[in-house]
This record gives structure tokens, sequence and C-alpha cells, in this order.
């Protein structure tokens, strides 16, 4: 069988103990039923202590092939299998087949569309960050062999042809998200300019009512007239909604991660000095580094929008999964913005280190999704003008 995947991922290897962050620091890691039942098999171990102590049923279980049981992890937020070098103590002694299929199978991601495997990965890790982000002909894409010898989980299966998809804009999710994709990695546009686009193609969906007007749209959305961004300009608006943004998200007690709290720290304590010139500090410490690197979001964007069957997956409404996108698009800007100042220019590892945490900090932040879509809600950004007016 074949799987569609980035390049990236042909290259991509676990560096294991000298990896700057670990998978399971920080997060709950889930085991699955048949590992947890393995896990009971061990006697006669030091390990049979920690597996009694440390691994609970999961009462709030979704899938027992994902999270029937949990690990709670120590007071420093690590995972009691740990080992001092941060090798996991139960692979080290009995194996990869003993991994949960949680831990085996991150950071990849599988999905399937009309029976077409995907794999992609979360930019989370720090390999697949270094690989995704610095890649300056963008992330490619393409097939391979598929040899796994254990089953993937699988994040979305989707089979566009159910009735419930009939005359919607899902029925056509492979042309649209290509669609979104190309418009991404159009290097002849300012990224700004490539979100306005990709909004109005977004919206411009939710307002078709069947198949031909679908097929109509995405033949005409091209032709849509965008707004000319300055380069160096500083939107108020990112400043502004940025800001209340974070407030939203409230680091401070809802983020665990100490790397994405110094930098929140940090980057809002220059952002706070009402004294400084943004504009020209800007000009100064943050334009140079990525004036010939604008490569760096869009591979960040692209591999989330592939990764999430942009714009499909990640709200009920399609035009919220774009507006969550254009939000962190902005949280990404204010905060390396502070950060260059703050650290008089910004390089490619303070780079690697701001993309990977936030990825592990805002990807997998509980409430941002629905803490943001109550606030779109609020504040009544539901279309393009909307858009506009708050956050372009
Ligand atoms: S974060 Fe990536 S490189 Fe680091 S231990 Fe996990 S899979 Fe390996």
């Amino acid at each position: 069988m074949k799987i569609l995947r980035p390049d990236y991922m042909e290259s991509f290897k676990c560096i294991g103990s000298p990896c700057i962050d670990n998978c399971c620091i920080g997060w709950d890691v889930d085991i699955d039923k048949l590992t947890f039942e393995k896990y009971q098999e061990v006697k006669g171990d030091p390990l049979e202590t920690l597996i009694k102590d440390f691994i609970h049923i999961n009462a709030a279980e979704h899938d027992s092939s994902v999270n029937f049981a949990v690990v709670s992890l120590t007071a420093n937020k690590r995972c009691p299998f740990l080992d001092l070098t941060k090798l996991c103590k139960i692979q080290s002694k009995y194996g990869e087949p003993y991994l949960s299929n949680v831990c085996a199978q991150y950071p990849r991601i599988y999905n399937r569309i009309d029976g077409k495997l995907e794999v992609s990965a979360s930019i989370s890790c720090p390999e697949i960050a270094k690989s995704v982000l610095f890649e300056p002909n963008g992330v490619q894409f393409g097939t391979e062999d598929f040899l796994n010898e254990r089953d993937v989980m699988i994040s979305y299966d989707v089979d566009t042809k159910l009735p419930a998809f009939k005359g919607t804009p899902a029925e056509k999710l492979q042309k649209i998200r290509w669609i979104c994709l190309d418009i991404m990695q159009n290097a002849t546009l300012k990224l700004e300019e490539r979100f306005e686009i990709i909004g109005h193609f977004v919206f411009g969906l939710t307002q078709t009512r069947n198949k031909e007007e679908i097929t109509n749209w995405m033949n005409r959305y091209r032709k849509q007239q965008v707004s000319t961004y300055e380069i160096d300009d500083l939107s108020s608006n990112m400043l502004k909604r940025s800001k209340q943004i974070l407030d939203l998200l409230d680091p401070k007690s809802t983020i665990v991660s100490e790397r994405f709290l110094h930098h929140y720290h940090e980057s809002e304590k220059i952002l706070k000095d009402k004294a400084l010139n943004l504009k020209a500090l800007k000009n100064q410490y943050y334009d140079p580094y990525f004036e010939d690197r604008h490569y760096i979001f869009e591979n960040y964007f692209v591999n989330h929008m592939f990764k999430a069957l942009f714009p499909f997956t990640e709200a009920e409404w399609i035009f919220d999964a774009y507006l969550l996108m254009l939000c962190r698009y902005h949280l990404m800007k204010r905060q390396l913005l502070g950060i260059a100042i703050a650290n008089k220019g910004l390089t490619d590892a303070l780079i690697l280190d701001y993309f990977q945490v936030f990825s592990k900090a805002i990807e997998h932040h509980k409430s941002f999704m629905l803490d943001l879509t109550e606030w779109f809600g609020y504040l009544k950004i539901n279309d393009m003008k909307s858009v506009k007016k708050f956050l372009l």
C-alpha cells in the first residue's frame, strides 16, 4: 500500500536521549488497553511498582486503543518511566512492542481520506521542527510504500462519499485542501496576502449551497482582489488582538512548559513598555531575520494545514478553522517580536526553540479552540469584512 507524506518524513529518526525536549515531558501519556494488559503481566521487576503506582485506568477514556489508561506524571511534570538519560525504561527493558500506541506513534499523525493513507508529523518534536522549518524550498510531498509492523492510530478517517457530505464542501475535501495549500505555498505573495486569499476562499465556500456552486467558486476565487500589505508595517490589529488572545489563553495557569513561559514573560515584558518605538525595533531586530526566510512561517502553516486536513477538522464551521490559524499567526508574530527585541535579534536556535515549544503548548492547548471560537462569536468575526476590521 502507498502512503502520501511530506518529504521530511523520509529522513525522520527519533534521536532519543540527546533530544532537547522529550515527547512525554509535560503531557499526559496515554496507554491503550492491550498495552495496559501487557503491563499487568510484568512481575518481579522494579518496573512492577512503577506500573502499579503511576498507571491508572482512565475514567475519561474515549477510545480503548488510545487512552484506556494514563500515566500520572511526577511532580516536575515528567513521565516516571524516563531514566536519567531521558530514555524510556519500559522500552529499554522490553523493547518497542511494549510501548503504548501513542508513545510508539508520536510524533507521526496518520489520516485516511477515501481509503488513502497519509502521514505527517508534529512540530512539537524538535527533530521534525528542524526539518520542516528550515527547508527553503518549502514542504514537498510524495508517496512511498507503507510498511508498518504495528497498526496505526488514525486521527481523521474521512469518507467524502458519505450521503451527509453530499452538496457540501466536504464532498470536495481533497481539491479544497490542496487549493488552500497551494495558496499558502505561493511565494510570490506576502504571507498576509496568502492569509487573506485563503480567508476569502474558505468564507466563499461557506456561502455555497450545492456542488455546482462549490465548483464555480473553486474556479473563481483566484480573481479575488486582496489588500496590499507593507512588510515592515506593524499592524495595530496584530498587537491588540494577539494580546487579547494571550489573555484568553491565560498561559500562566494553563501552560506548564517552562520554556514557553520563559518566552511568554520575556516577550510581554518588552511589549508592555510604552516608551519603546516598536516599529523601529521591529525593523532593527525582527525584519532582518525573516527578510529571506519567509518559508519558515509558510512551512509551519503548510504542515499544520496538511495534518489537520485544513479547513475541515479543527472546528465545526470551516471559517472558524481559518480564524484559528490566523490567530496562531498573530500570536507567533507577537511573541517573536518581543523575543527578537529582548535578544537583540533572532537566530535559528531561538526560532527552533520557539516554534517547537509553541507547537507543544498551543497546538495541544486544552481550550484554545473553544475559547477562541467563543471570542469570534463575541466580536462577531464571521466574514471577511470583520476579519479585516479585527484581525488582518
Ligand atoms: S520529541 Fe522527537 S526526537 Fe525527541 S524523544 Fe520524542 S520523538 Fe524523539
